[in-house]
Order: C-alpha cells, then structure tokens, then sequence
C-alpha cells in the first residue's frame, strides 16, 4: 500500500475505510485462494498425527524443497557444490547440518541468487521484515507459502477457540500498521475493515486523553477478539484497569513482540478471557503457538523445520537455550534453509498437556538484540528487569536503554505522583540485578518512542551479544 499512501492520507475517512476494504478484498485472493482451504484442512488433521507421523511429512517436504532449491536456486546449486553435496545426502532434519547456516547478510549478499529461477524479481509477491534489529530485510514469495500461512493462524484461531474468517468473530486489531495518518489530533484513532468484520486501533495515538475515544467506540462495535501487540494491548488493559473497568472478550491474540508476564497478567484480567501468544517471522520459516493448554508455544512442525543451537552450532539438549534456526518448509520461490533468527528459546522436555504430538517451545520471549550483556559476560533477560517496576503505580510506561556496557538509561513516563523514593527504588533494585558498577540513569519523558513499524521494544541494547 506504500505507493498509494499520500494518497490514502489526504483522503476523508470514510474514503480511508473504503480503500482500506478494497485493499483487504485484493489482498484475500493472494491469501484464501484455491490451497488456502486444502491447507486448512490438512492443519486440522496434522495437528493429532504421531510423532513419526509429523516425521515423515516433514522429510518429504524436506526433499522436495532439497530438490527445488538445488536444480532452481543458483546460491544453494553453490552451495552444494563447493561441498560435494547432492539432493540425496540431505533426506532428513538430522541430515541439514552438513549444509551453512544461513544469515541475514547472506541473504541481503544473495538476494537475487536466492530466487528459484524463472522468477521475476520484480513481479514475485514480497515481504518484509520490521527492521526492530535496525536493519530491513525484504524476502520473496510463491503463493503456497502465504496460503499456508493464513492457514496456520486460521488453526491458532481454532485453538483460541475464536473464528478467523469473513463471517467470523468480530475482531479488534492493535498493530503498527499507520492507518491513522500520524499528525491527526482528534477522533476516529481507528478505521474498519468491512470485509473481515475489523476495526483497526491506530497504536499511534494512545495517549490517556485519547483512550477515552478508543472505548467509546469499541463499545459501540463489540470485538469478540483483541489481536495485537502486546505493548498496544497492554496500554488498552491498563487503562481499563486505572479506570475500574473490564471489557469482557473471548480470546486476546499477541504476537510480533516480546510477551511479559504483566502484560499478560493484566490484559487477561482486564478482558476476563485468556491471551493465546503466537511467533512468526516474515521470512515464513517458523511458526508456533499457544493451545488452549497454555504450555508454551507448539511448534508448527508442518510448516518448517526448527533447530536451536548454541553458540558453537551444536544442536542444544531440550530445555537448554539457544538461537533459533529454521528452515521453512513452504516457499519454494525462496528457500530458506537453516536460517538463523535473532530469537532464543529452548524445546520443552515435557511436551503439552493437550496431548498433540506438536513440539513445545518456551515463550520467544528474548530476542538476542533485546538482552542485556554485562561486563562479566552475563546476559539478562527482560522479563528479569520487569520486577523493580511491579510495585510502582506511578510508572505509565518505561523504556530501558543500555547505551554502554555500564550505562543503563531508563525512561519513564510517570504519573503526577512519581515520587524521588520510587526513583531511589527503581535505581537500587536495578543495581541489585546489574551489578554496583553499572550506572542507572532515569530521564522523565513525556512518551516512549516506538520504531517506525509501531513496535515497542521495552529493552533495547546497544552493546553487540557475545552470542
Ligand atoms: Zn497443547
């Protein structure tokens, strides 16, 4: 939609829902055609199979990819070579370590070597990544890969117990997308789009002098299900919760960012109902999800192939954490194998209580760019540093910045009672964390900065990990 962009920003809003319905009914035919309702199907199914039952879908995938990206794609035909490699010695998961990771710059390096031939680099369909590590990465690819992954959030959906569809449930949608233009002072902070039954939440705009107008018209509406950033949801509960409130919903969807505990605490007491989390790349390599068991996130085994490894490479032991790396099993236009993400997990041991045979993965809840290193070499996570702020009510929103290996800046937008003994508090409980020697800096700020994609990072570091 970028090239009708300053168009759609002058246009009236009525128009603004018009275009952005129009824009929703063309994007459908790419992402619910012909395969859509096959794959669909198939993820209904699969979901109960066996272990060696998901096993061996997974390796026939595996070698027709294999096959396509050696006869089609002039990187991989490459990379195969200068190994001695042939289609056949990689028949398994087992078997892809004797071929590279793959890595952002590789791809960047690659692009148009990474596109199975035949292909028109301009034509083919094309995604993004949000660019949160600083650094935009553009991918391509064939129809298959869009369908089946339409039909694997069409399946979390299901497992939400909530309907994804044209006549579905009435959805409220909290993401980065800039449908409200950015300089606009006064209601509507929101548009719809009719054909998905959806009203879109600007994230932009949430202050607490506009959320007022936000509720107002989601009462009016009634969305069954609130899908969105967890940041975007987050502000939503709490601003129910500071105003005694609730907005009684059927499922909360989180995806796109790192989930916290508070966030999800307080979003499901504020919307009474439970947050179904979800991960997905737009590489389209992975996918994984909560089941109504809630016991971490299923792997999507039929949509790729995942390992973790640690930072020699070696494949980690369950429950022991380590990168992502991940091979789409899906897009054919522009295999990835072995792509290696910026995110840590680790497979849970002991599966999920709902009995799929889908492999459980703990919460992506760190992306390696938003871990703290340390001067002795010790890496936080962010879930750790929410603790100091949890008995501060004062605190509307924070940020944490590590500018150097011993300079923490923290941001606060605080309410009219912010206190110098909180500051105090907040500065010697982080000590306690980081270390004395690590200096904690606390600015007052009227907002926290979001990236250009409207995603929220409550930890960014600066400091490059040893990993
Ligand atoms: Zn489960």
């Amino acid at each position: 939609m970028s090239t009708g962009k300053s168009i759609y920003d002058k246009a009236p809003v009525f128009l603004q829902n018009l275009l952005l319905t129009g824009y929703s009914a063309l994007l459908d035919r790419k992402r619910y055609g012909r395969q859509f309702s096959e794959y669909a199907a198939l993820l209904e199914r699969s979901q109960w199979l066996s272990g060696p039952e998901l096993a061996s879908y997974q390796e026939e995938r595996l070698r027709l990819l294999i096959g396509r990206a050696y006869d089609t794609v002039p990187y991989y035909r490459r990379v195969f070579d200068e190994r001695g490699l042939k289609p056949g010695d990689i028949r398994t998961p087992a078997d892809l370590p004797k071929l590279p990771v793959l890595t952002r710059q590789d791809i960047k390096d690659n692009f148009k070597d990474l596109l199975s031939t035949g292909l028109n680099v301009k034509t083919v369909p094309k995604g993004h990544t949000s660019g949160t590590t600083g650094s935009p990465l553009e991918v391509c690819y064939d129809r298959s890969v869009i369908q089946f992954t339409y039909a694997a959030l069409d399946r979390h959906y299901r497992w939400a117990g909530c309907e994804l569809s044209r006549a579905g449930d009435r959805i409220a949608v909290a993401r980065g997308n800039v449908i409200v233009p950015l300089g606009q002072e006064s209601p509507p902070f929101w548009r719809y789009n009719r054909v998905h039954n959806q009203i879109l939440l600007s994230s932009f705009h949430l202050s607490r002098k506009n959320l007022g107008h936000y509720f107002r018209e989601l009462e009016r509406y009634r969305p069954a299900v609130f899908d969105g950033y967890p940041s975007t949801l987050y502000v939503l509960a709490k601003y129910l919760h500071d105003n005694g409130r609730t907005f009684p919903a059927k499922a909360v969807i989180t995806s796109s960012e790192t989930l916290y505990d508070f966030q999800r605490e307080l979003i499901e007491k504020s919307f009474g109902c439970r947050v179904f989390d979800y991960y997905a790349l737009a590489e389209r390599t992975v996918f994984a999800s909560e089941c109504s068991a809630h016991c971490g996130n299923h792997l999507y085994p039929e949509y790729g192939i995942t390992e973790v490894l640690d930072r020699n490479g070696e494949a980690c032991a369950p429950g022991e954490a380590g990168l992502l790396v991940t091979t789409g099993l899906h897009n054919l236009a522009m295999p990835l194998i072995r792509y290696a993400t910026s995110d840590m997990t680790s497979i849970r041991p002991a599966g999920c209580a709902c009995g799929r045979r889908l492999p459980v993965i703990e919460p992506v809840t760190t992306k390696a760019e938003d871990m703290l290193t340390l001067e002795d070499g010790r890496v936080i996570s962010p879930s750790v540093l929410t603790h100091p702020f949890k008995p501060l009510d004062s605190v509307a929103a924070s940020q944490i910045v590590q500018e150097g290996l011993n300079d923490i800046l923290v941001r606060i937008v605080p309410n009219s009672n912010f206190t110098p003994e909180e500051r105090d508090h907040l500065v010697k409980e982080l000590k306690a964390r980081l270390g004395e020697r690590v200096n904690v800096n606390i600015e007052l700020v009227n907002e926290v900065p979001r990236s250009r994609s409207g995603k929220f990072r409550w930890v960014i570091s600066n400091v490059k990990l040893g990993i």
